[in-house]
This record gives structure tokens, C-alpha cells and sequence, in this order.
């Protein structure tokens, strides 16, 4: 195996200043809460890093009423072009903060500073610039030009300020106000984001940020005032969260879990195959909803995919989120190494060959090696369930029709990679996976223009593009 000295590259952190405590983001000022608070903690130190409030159902109903108040008041009544001004706004102040958004996500979350400075916060300012675009050519959407009214938005820890964007910039741009919960382990980017609305002068009240654990997130999609739901998380939670909203006129989107195969054929280029089989599970540490977690490749070309998949997964520097160099950073919470290590372990108990990169893991926070396991059948639950870390299971198929029937024999249908020299085959294959974004020959591309969502238990809903402006739109959709 080739291992290879390298100088650290650290980012300082002085660029971000973190205060001991945090209170809630509500009508255009921080406030304390009512409730409890929690701790958020650096995935890879377990350093305390603040003391954030906890909102209870007092401190959800003051933040819905702020954003009701500023919805039919203010950002509801004002024009598009108007609208848009902040969003530009916003998306700017995104772009000349970024070194500290960055800094500070990869502190709070775990992951390499590499992906938070050149992936989460460009794309989150490139959210806020596409939508802001949208905010005065309303009528062109198809979805019509009026408001829903309050939108309760729930968030995971994957993607904070990505996911956050995703979730608030539509909103804004089609006139509704919005109440969003971050995270329990990952709330500070979502502070600074209150920060940046402050800066942008946005009115009080049209962005509020409640932190958090379930409770809070319950009764916020569940407070009667809020007319959209959408949430991204787990399929279990957004089952809760669909039958607690069934039978009432709210709206919602769900964009829920994944457990995408990764097609690899016996004519792709099998270097450039390699690296996006390795994009596309070990990115964020495989917190990714729609990671290729499942590698299917086709049984003639295998042994060598695999033997330089694992020389390339030897070379994955894993380590300090800060450091430049690093390819893979901490697992974001204690909670979820657990699940990691309970699900590789069944993998094992259920026949599964588990080969780990080797690598020294740092002695505090939490850490898990890049691994992948062979001889995985599709009985097995590491085929089955989504591990939601930095582990690949690999199966193999002999023909074009064996890799469509096992890559949607999967309760999800989020994503879908395929990687062959043929366009035609690309086009059959795109067209047979069950899958809401299949990418070919490359791997978890993401673009603000383009609609992202998923089939069966993925969820429903688009979020991206002018398909992520029908849920924040009342008109019935023309396609
Ligand atoms: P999770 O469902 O446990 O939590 C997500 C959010 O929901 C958190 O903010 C949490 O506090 C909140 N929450 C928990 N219980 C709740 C309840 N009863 N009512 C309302 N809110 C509640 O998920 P997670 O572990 O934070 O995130 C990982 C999951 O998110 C994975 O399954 C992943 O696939 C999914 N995900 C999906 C997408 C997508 O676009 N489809 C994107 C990112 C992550």
C-alpha cells in the first residue's frame, strides 16, 4: 500500500468568533428561550464549543407569530424586485463571509474545510443568487406569483448552511416568511446565518431561527399557524412528520434518506470511475443523502476496480477537519458512529468481507475509517438500510438488465451513478433507475438550477430549480 508523508496545512480558526451561549433568533433579534439548553460539541475535539437555547412550544409560537406578523405585514405585501434586493444581498454577505462560514462548519459539523470553503458555501450563495433571480419572474414559474404564508422548515446536520439555503431561499424569493430549526449537533452556521440577515437589514421577523432538539422541530411542524412543512431528514422522522400533518391544509416536502448504487460498467474508464466511486461515498464522510453507498460493478472488470479502488482509498487522508490536506473528517456525533459501527458489524455477522483503508484515527472525537465490505448480497442490511457513513457495499451484476433490477431493489430512490463509455447506455440506464437524479460518469454534482428530490421512501417534493419553487407558490403547478 502506497502511504505518502505530507506537511499539515491548518486553517486558523481566529477568523470565527464563537460565543459561549447562543439564544434564539427571533424577529430580527437574538432572545433567550424558555426552555432548557444543550451543548453543541467539535466532532472531532469533543470540545464544547457554545451553550445553545432549546425552544419550547412558548418560544415556537412567539417565533410563527414573528414570522405570520412580518408575512402579512411586510415580505408578503412587497414586490419582487424589492424582494430580490435582499436576496442578492444575503447571497453576497454569504460570499464575503465564506472563510468564516466555512471555518466554523467544519468545526461545528466535522468536515474537511476543503468541501465546506469549495462545495457547501458556494453552492449556498449560489442558492441565494438563483432564487433571488426568480423573485420578480414569478409569473414565469408556472406556479403562480402568490405566497403560501409561513413556512416551518426542519433541517438534518449533513449539510447546515447548504440544506438551510436550499430551504430558505426559495422561500424568500416567493414572498413567504419562515421559521427553520437546525440541527441539535450542528446550529452555529445557522447563528451566523441570523447574523447575516441582521447585516442584510432583512425585516424582522421574515427569517426566524429556533434551535433545538425533535421536540422542537415537533412542534413546529405541528403548530397549527404554519402553512408549509418541508423537511429533510430521516425516512422515520418524515413519516412522524407526514402523519401528524395529514388531515390539515399545510403543505409539505419531504426529502428523506437514500441508499444509491454507483453502476460501474466494463467499458468505463475505470481510473475516473474510481475516483467517483470514492466522491460519491466518502464526501462528507458519507453523510450524504444521496452517497453511492452501493457499488454495483459488472463482474469482468471487479477485481481490478477493487484493487484500485482500495490503493486509492489508502491514499485518503483522514483527520483534522481544518487541516487543507484532509480528505475525510469526523463523524459528526458519538450518536451516529454508533449506528456506523452497529450496522458494519451486522455486515460482518451477516457474511460480509470488511476491508478497512489504513489509517492512524486521531485519539479524541470521532472518527471511522473509509471501508468497504465484498460478498454483500442483497438480503443483506448493509445492501438495505443507509448507513450514513463513510461505508461501501459492493455487489456485482453481469448484464445492463441484472444492474437496473438490483440497483432499484431498494425501498429509496433518491440518486443514481453509471459510469460506461456509451451515451446510448447512459440514456437507457437514466431512464430505467427509479432514482430522482441519476449522474453519469461523474458523482454528486450539485447545482441550484437543477431539481433535487427522490421516489418511494426518498421522500416527495423537488427542492433546486423552478420545481423548488412549487411548494412556496399557491397556484396549481403547469408544467
Ligand atoms: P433526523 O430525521 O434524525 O433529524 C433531522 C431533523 O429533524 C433534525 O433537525 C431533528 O432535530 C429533527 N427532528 C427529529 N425528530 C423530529 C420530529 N419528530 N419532528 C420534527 N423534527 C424532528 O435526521 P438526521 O439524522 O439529522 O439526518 C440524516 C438523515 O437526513 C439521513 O437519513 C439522510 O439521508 C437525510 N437527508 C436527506 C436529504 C435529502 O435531500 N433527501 C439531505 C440530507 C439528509
Amino acid at each position: 500500500m502506497s502511504t505518502f508523508e505530507y506537511a499539515p496545512a491548518p486553517e486558523s480558526r481566529s477568523i470565527v468568533d464563537i460565543a459561549p451561549s447562543y439564544g434564539l433568533f427571533v424577529n430580527g433579534e437574538f432572545v433567550d428561550g424558555h426552555g432548557h439548553s444543550f451543548k453543541s460539541i467539535s466532532p472531532s475535539t469533543e470540545e464544547v464549543l457554545a451553550e445553545i437555547a432549546e425552544a419550547d412550544e412558548t418560544d415556537v409560537d412567539l417565533a410563527v407569530r414573528a414570522a405570520r406578523r412580518a408575512h402579512s405585514r411586510v415580505w408578503g405585501r412587497m414586490p419582487g424586485k424589492e424582494r430580490a434586493k435582499y436576496l442578492f444581498r444575503i447571497a453576497r454577505i454569504i460570499q464575503e463571509r465564506g472563510r468564516e462560514l466555512a471555518v466554523l462548519e467544519s468545526i461545528d459539523n466535522g468536515k474537511p474545510i476543503k468541501e465546506t470553503r469549495d462545495v457547501d458555501v458556494p453552492i449556498a450563495a449560489a442558492h441565494f443568487f438563483y432564487y433571488a433571480g426568480w423573485a420578480d419572474k414569478l409569473e414565469y414559474s408556472g406556479y403562480g406569483t402568490e405566497s403560501v404564508g409561513v413556512a416551518g422548515q426542519v433541517i438534518p446536520w449533513n449539510f447546515p448552511l447548504l440544506m438551510l439555503s436550499w430551504k430558505i431561499a426559495p422561500a424568500l424569493a416567493c414572498g413567504n416568511t419562515v421559521v427553520l430549526k437546525p440541527a441539535e449537533t450542528t446550529p452555529l452556521t445557522a447563528l451566523l446565518f441570523a447574523e447575516i440577515c441582521q447585516q442584510a437589514d432583512l425585516p424582522p421577523g421574515v427569517v426566524n431561527i429556533i434551535t433545538g432538539a425533535g421536540e422542537t422541530g415537533r412542534a413546529l411542524v405541528s403548530h397549527p399557524d404554519v402553512d408549509k412543512v418541508a423537511f429533510t431528514g430521516s425516512t422515520e422522522v418524515g413519516r412522524s412528520i407526514a402523519r401528524s400533518v395529514a388531515g390539515t391544509s399545510k403543505r409539505v416536502t419531504l426529502e428523506l434518506g437514500g441508499k444509491a448504487a454507483n453502476i460501474v460498467f466494463d467499458d468505463a474508464p475505470v481510473d475516473q470511475a474510481v475516483e467517483g466511486i470514492v466522491n460519491g461515498i466518502f464526501f462528507n464522510q458519507g453523510h450524504v443523502c444521496c452517497a453511492g453507498s452501493r457499488l454495483l460493478v459488472q463482474e469482468s472488470v471487479a477485481d481490478d476496480v477493487l484493487d484500485r479502488l482500495k490503493r486509492r482509498m489508502s491514499t485518503l487522508r483522514v483527520g483534522d477537519p481544518l487541516d487543507k490536506n484532509t480528505d475525510v473528517g469526523a463523524i459528526n456525533s458519538a450518536e451516529q458512529l454508533a449506528k456506523i459501527r452497529e450496522l458494519s458489524a451486522i455486515g460482518e455477522d451477516e457474511g460480509a468481507e470488511r476491508w478497512a483503508a489504513p489509517c492512524e484515527l486521531p485519539e479524541h472525537g470521532f472518527w471511522f475509517p473509509p471501508t468497504l465490505f465484498t460478498g454483500v448480497t442483497q438480503a443483506h442490511r448493509i445492501a438495505r438500510e443507509e448507513i450514513f457513513g463513510p461505508v461501501l457495499s459492493v455487489l456485482t451484476f453481469r448484464t445492463p438488465s441484472e444492474a437496473i433490477e438490483k440497483a432499484n431493489n431498494t425501498p429509496y430512490g433518491l440518486s443514481a451513478g453509471v459510469w460506461t463509455d456509451k451515451g446510448s447506455r447512459i440514456l437507457k440506464m437514466a431512464g430505467a433507475l427509479r432514482a430522482g437524479v441519476v449522474w453519469a460518469n461523474t458523482f454528486n454534482k450539485f447545482d441550484p438550477t437543477s431539481p433535487f428530490g427522490g421516489y418511494k421512501e426518498s421522500g416527495y417534493g423537488r427542492e433546486g430549480g423552478r420545481h423548488g419553487l412549487a411548494g412556496y407558490l399557491k397556484g396549481e403547478a403547469r408544467r
